[in-house]
């Protein structure tokens, strides 16, 4: 089959969600997902996997097990998208022609960006990424094997999905090295191209408060450019001095990826500048082209790209696509929700809920920006039944 009412690209948290809406509605035949993996990753879970707190295998269901049974799983890549045709070419030569599509490819991760990286992460196992299903199963053995030096955490000189995870791992492994004896022999560090640790302010002040208390050295405005494995050095450049660097050596070193919109995404009508779909910000409509709609990392909607914000975005692009589908204008608004869940040590998390322009948004009647244990177990224990159980379903 060539041709359907719905086309998904990307079966990842968001086009799953959207599928399973649609596939019941529209019945056998009219949805499709194009998709490439074979297993789904409930990728909030790999901050714990690192922690050593989760096994990598809850991570992770086979692809056929979350896509609703009623439509086309296509097992592809897409290769180009051309909404003036109402096509998507696949790397495997097929074009696929719809009615609506929906555009939900998430981010891509660059570690090639940092000279070295790529390697370091193959050939050093005190080098290690929550942002990778294979790199995250380094983190805890790194965190093990840590016996004095410096522990680096790095966030990236670009937009980055989960802003608070690289900040997750620091916390934990600081908690790790304090809860095992080692902490007297660590300098824990973390290095951030921004200049400050949370973009919104009330969490910023309680994040920033342990990591004064906890004797984490804060390096703003250093942009993680080279890893040297051989000699376990890493190269940071200094923003704000042009063509200085700083050269650190690791016995650990975490590294949070640049990452951008999918590559297929880049010069194509449907992406804004940066390379992301352009939607508006309320409806999840694209702007020009009224039959494509997007949601979750790949959009360019402005709010922090978390599965939270999915969960905000996917009720309201479900509403509003139907209406479309059925000749109405698009009524339903989403209001930038999303939701960071900040580990700061083992059994307790601050619970930031957002969103647009940074307006709080919490869900509790009390002050979710203290570290709790309820936030914790929230997050270790209801989110992920929430996920498998809902989100994607
Ligand atoms: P994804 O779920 O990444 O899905 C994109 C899909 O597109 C993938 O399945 C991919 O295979 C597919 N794809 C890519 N390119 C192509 C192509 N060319 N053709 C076809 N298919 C393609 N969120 C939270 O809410 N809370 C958290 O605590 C949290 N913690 C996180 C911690 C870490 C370490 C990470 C990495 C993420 C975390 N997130 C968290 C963020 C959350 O996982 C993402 O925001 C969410 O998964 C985005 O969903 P998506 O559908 O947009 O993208």
């Amino acid at each position: 089959q060539d041709s359907y009412k719905l086309l998904v690209l990307g079966g990842g948290t968001a086009g799953s969600a959207v599928a399973n809406k649609f596939a019941a509605k529209l019945g056998r035949g009219n949805v499709a997902v194009v998709e490439p993996s074979k297993k789904h990753y409930y990728q909030a879970m790999f901050t714990l996997i690192g922690g050593g707190l989760k096994e990598f295998d809850m991570s992770h269901r086979p692809t056929e097990a979350i896509l609703p049974r009623k439509c086309h799983w296509i097992e592809a890549r897409v290769a180009g998208i051309c909404p003036d045709d109402s096509a998507v070419s696949l790397t495997n030569g097929r074009t696929i022609n719809y009615e609506y599509l929906v555009v939900a490819l998430g981010m891509q991760t660059n570690y090639h960006l940092v000279k070295g990286l790529l390697d370091a992460l193959e050939h050093d196992p005190a080098v290690c990424s929550n942002y990778h299903p294979k790199y995250v199963q380094k983190t805890f053995p790194a965190m093990q094997a840590f016996k004095e030096g410096n522990a680096i955490f790095t966030f990236p000189n670009t937009p980055i999905k989960c802003a608070g995870a690289p900040q997750k791992v620091l916390y934990l492994a600081e908690d790790y090295f304090r809860r095992t004896g080692k902490r007297d022999k660590a300098t824990v560090m973390y290095n951030t191209p921004i200049g400050v640790v949370f973009g919104i302010k009330k969490y910023a002040q309680t994040l920033h408060d342990q990591i004064l208390e906890r004797d984490i050295k804060l390096n703003l405005r250093r942009n993680l450019v080279e890893v040297k494995h051989e000699t376990r050095e890493a190269v940071f450049e200094v923003l704000d001095a042009e063509g200085r660097t700083e050269t650190y050596n690791y016995e650990m070193l975490h590294v949070a990826p640049p990452c951008s919109a999918p590559e297929v995404l880049w010069d194509n009508p449907l992406s804004d500048k940066s390379g992301f779909v352009d939607v508006n910000r309320e409806t999840c409509q694209h702007t020009r082209y009224m039959n494509v709609f997007s949601l979750g990392d790949c959009s360019n909607l402005p709010t922090s790209k978390t599965a939270a914000a999915i969960s905000g975005q996917v009720g309201v692009l479900g509403k509003n696509l139907a209406q479309v589908m059925s000749g109405k204008p698009p009524t339903g608004k989403y209001n930038g929700y999303s939701s960071c869940p900040v580990v700061t040590k083992k059994g307790f998390c601050i619970l930031a809920e957002f969103g647009y322009d940074g307006k709080l948004m919490e869900t509790f009647p009390y002050n979710q920006a203290v570290p709790r244990r309820s936030s914790y177990l929230m997050k270790a224990l209801a989110m992920p039944q929430l996920y498998w159980l809902l989100l994607v379903k």
